[in-house]
Parts: structure tokens; sequence; C-alpha cells
């Protein structure tokens, strides 16, 4: 029986909830005057529910869905305005005891490259994130229980965190590893970690079972029940994500929201972020051999109606998408992008990119310098950004500073603080030089006076060498 408040993944997942959306929104796609009664609702810019956002899904009406793109690109203007986050994973171990079949670190491939990091290697490897400029890492590791167990996770983390390498260091590390227990989540949420990140893969339990046939990740409950216990352990940011192309997308948008309504049901806060991956290939992975691959355009109109389904939940698209889709889908509302990403394990420290391990293929492989230039001629503002979960302003009281509109007085002077710092330490002449005409004229842009005023105070400190201030 669905229950949103339920604690169980069948009750608050329910798949007969899923299929009877699903028909509603077969049924009434083609009703324009309910269509825009949603979108009405959806203007008051408070999200949607998954069967209201499936009708938008199914409904084909051309000039609906170029509704669907403006509503989303306001949404976005309003909420997150012209700033994109940037990150960048880091492969830990690709040690992993799991059978996913899309996955190469699945536990039956004999073939592939299996490594570690050494702290000593950790340290390398931050060293040459912090040389690109990076702030923001989110770590990545496959399940083993010896090779990769939450002591390891946690001595990583506290290596991140304690390289402080010319001007460089890493303020905020996200954490994707599998699902695990109260226990272990409240190690992670001692340790600072900022985000806890867990991909369902698919909301379909009979799917998810057959796709992780191996291995403690085929307990459906147990996965699906992963933000419940990071919450339940005092996790504030947890970030959701499906990866599209193993179910049917419809499905899986139903359940993604549904999922998100949960969160907002039992913990009073939704999910901090969704993320949108894309199956891609990698070492013994054929997408071609999954049937439920979606083109740029449907990506590109669930990116849309997530934005406009969760207004306060952030967006992140990797680079599993090329320069191109990225460009597509950044004005529907993306906030967050991964730049300069290798996706092998101990990749960053090799002059070439190493495909041994690598998790997937990289489709945008510019570098950091050529990605922020990109954003800024594209007239976003790059944000290296960490300050809200340093100053303790995470789950509701993040979502709080969101919804009374307050993130321009903040997030926007953040962001020109932190994009200068880039600019000053990292970053080629040429960028450096459109940076500067940005700051300069996004400084105007800060409403309150006396923030505008602090703000150009810090800008000019940051220019003589000081770093590291937020509001
Ligand atoms: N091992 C952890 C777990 O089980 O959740 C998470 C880390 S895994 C390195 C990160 C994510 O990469 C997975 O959750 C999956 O969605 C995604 N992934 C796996 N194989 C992929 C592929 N072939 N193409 C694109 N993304 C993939």
């Amino acid at each position: 029986m669905y229950n949103p408040k339920s604690l169980k993944a069948c009750e608050f997942i329910d798949h007969q909830e899923i299929l009877d959306t699903l028909a509603y929104a077969d049924a009434h796609k083609d009703d324009l005057a309910l269509v825009d009664r949603i979108l009405a609702k959806a203007r008051l810019r408070k999200g949607l529910d998954h069967r209201e956002a499936s009708v938008l899904l199914a409904c084909e009406d051309e000039e609906k869905i170029q509704e669907m793109y403006e509503l989303a690109r306001q949404i976005k203007q309003d909420f997150y305005g012209n700033r994109i986050v940037m990150f960048a994973p880091l492969y830990l171990s690709n040690y992993c005891i799991n059978g996913c079949v899309y996955c190469p670190y699945h536990g039956q491939n004999k073939h592939i490259a299996r490594k570690k990091l050494t702290q000593e290697e950790v340290a390398r490897e931050v060293i040459a994130l912090q040389d690109m400029g990076h702030k923001r890492l989110a770590i990545e590791a496959g399940e083993h229980p010896t090779m990769n167990p939450i002591e390891y996770i946690l001595e990583c983390i506290n290596t991140i965190y304690s390289i402080k390498h010319k001007n460089g260091a890493i303020r905020r590390v996200n954490v994707n590893i599998a699902a695990t227990t109260v226990e272990n989540y409240r190690k992670l949420k001692e340790a600072g970690i900022g985000t806890y990140i867990l991909f369902q893969e698919t909301y379909h339990k009979e799917s998810y079972e057959k796709l992780h046939p191996t291995g403690p990740k085929h307990d459906y409950a147990y996965h699906t029940e992963a933000m419940d216990r990071a919450m339940e352990a005092g996790i504030d940011d947890v970030g959701l994500g499906v990866l599209f192309g193993l179910e049917l997308y419809r499905y899986e948008f139903a359940g993604l929201l549904m999922h998100a309504e949960h969160l907002e049901a039992v913990h009073g806060v939704g999910p901090h972020t969704i993320s949108v991956p894309r199956l891609k290939r990698a070492d013994d992975i054929d997408p071609t051999q999954f049937d439920n691959g979606i083109s740029d355009e449907i990506f590109a109109k669930l990116c849309a109606l997530i934005r406009i389904c969760v207004p306060y939940t952030g967006m992140i698209i990797s680079t599993r998408e090329s320069q191109a889709v990225r460009e597509k889908v950044l004005p529907l509302g993306v906030s967050q992008i991964s730049g300069a990403s290798r996706t092998s394990v101990g990749g960053y420290t090799e002059d070439i990119r190493p495909t041994d391990t690598e998790q997937f293929d990289v489709s945008d492989q510019r570098t950091l310098d050529e990605v922020v230039r990109w954003l800024m001629e594209l007239g976003y503002i790059p944000s290296f950004c960490t300050a809200c979960y340093r100053e303790g302003r995470t789950g509701d009281r993040f979502m709080t500073l969101l919804k009374n509109g307050q993130i321009q007085n903040c997030c926007h002077p953040n962001a020109l603080m932190t994009l200068k710092e880039y600019l000053m330490d990292y970053a080629s002449e040429e960028t450096k030089q459109i940076g500067e005409e940005l700051i300069k004229a996004e400084l105007a842009n800060i409403p309150k006076d006396r923030v505008r005023e602090i703000c150009a105070d810090h800008l000019e400190k940051i220019g003589q060498g000081i770093r590291d201030f937020r509001f």
C-alpha cells in the first residue's frame, strides 16, 4: 500500500502507485486544460507531486513542452541565478564484491586492473586536484568489506581534508559509497562529509534485483532505505539519482519524485541534490545491450521537469555528458557540474588520461580552465563555494535560505569570491581576464549595499593574497 511516510521501501516506492501514475499520465497527457492547471501550480514554485509531474512528462504537445522549458529556465534563474558550482570525483578504490551488470567494477570482471589508493597516493591525487583549482570533491569507491571498509574511507577523508598545498584546500568532501549502516553514516557525519550521495540505479524492484544479481547491493530494500538511515545518523544533505538507461525513464522519474516526497514527509527536508547520470560505455560494458537508453531530447525534458518539480533541490550533471549536451541542459536547471574528471583510480597524477581502471568513458574531457572559461563565456559564474555546509547551513537551514530568496546575498558573493581565488591561483591569462570582467559586472548584482561593500573589500584582499572569505 502506497505510503510516503512509511520507512519501508516497498511502501514509499510502491510499484502499483507508479503503474497507476503512469496510467493516469497516459490517460491525461492530451488534456491540455489539465496540463495548464499543473503548469499554473508549478509557477507558484513550490514543486509538483509525482502524478502531476508524470502528466507533464507524458505530454507531447510542443507548445506545452516549450512552456515547461521556459518555466524551468525561470526557476533556475530565480533560485540559483547564473552560478554553477564546480566539483570533481575522486576514485579511491575499484575493489568491489557486487555484481552490478552495468558497472565494470563488478566482482565477476576478472580482467580489469584492481587498484586501491594508499594514503600517500590519496595525498598526491588531492594535490593534483588542488593544483587545478578544485575545492569540492565527491569520493567514489566500490563496495568491499575488507579492501574498502568504512575505516579506509574515513582515513581517506581525513587525508583529503588535511592536505594544504600552496593556496589549495579541499573544503567539502561529498561521499558516494554503497549503502551502509546508521553507525557508519554517523562516522561519516563525524568525519565532516558534505552530501551523502547514493544512486538508486533503478526504482523498479524486479529489474533492480536482476541488475544486481549478487553481493550486498542485491538487497533492494536495504539500498532504497539507505537515505533514511543516513538522515537518522544526522546527515542532513543527501543526493539521489537514477542511472538512466537501465529501466523505463517514466517509471524512474515517478520513483525519483516519490523518493523525494518520502524524504520530505519523514524528515521534513527533501534531497539536497539529484544527479541524472546516463549509462555509458566502459571496460566490459556496452550500453547498447541495455534497452532503455534515452535521447538527448528526453534527457533535457527530464532535467527541466526535475527543476520544476523540486525547485529546492540542486541538480548535478557529470562529465558523462558531452559539452554540447551540458550546454543544452545548463539553463534548464543544473546547479552543479564536474570538471576535468578522471574516473579511474589514481587518474589525476598521470599525464595522459588512464583508462585501465576507468568506471565509464568521460565525454567532456576538457581541462578545468577550459570548463571555467566556457561557463563564463556562456554567462555563468563558476563557483567554488563550499560555505553553506561549513557555516552549518545544511538540510532545512539551507532550504530556508533558498526559500527566502536570501541566496543572492549569500551564494552570489561567495561565488564571486571563490571565483576570484581560482583566477588568482590557477587560471590561464585569458580565463583570468574574462573572469575579472565578470566579477566586476556581477558585483553590482548583489542586492544588499552592506553585503556588496564587504564583498568588494574581500575581493580586494583576495587580490592581495588572503584566502577563504565567506558569508
Ligand atoms: N559503489 C557505490 C554504490 O554501489 O553505490 C557507488 C559508487 S559508483 C563508483 C557511482 C555510480 O556510477 C553508480 O552508482 C552508478 O550509477 C554509476 N555507474 C556505474 N556504471 C556506470 C556506467 N557504465 N556508466 C555510467 N555510470 C555508471
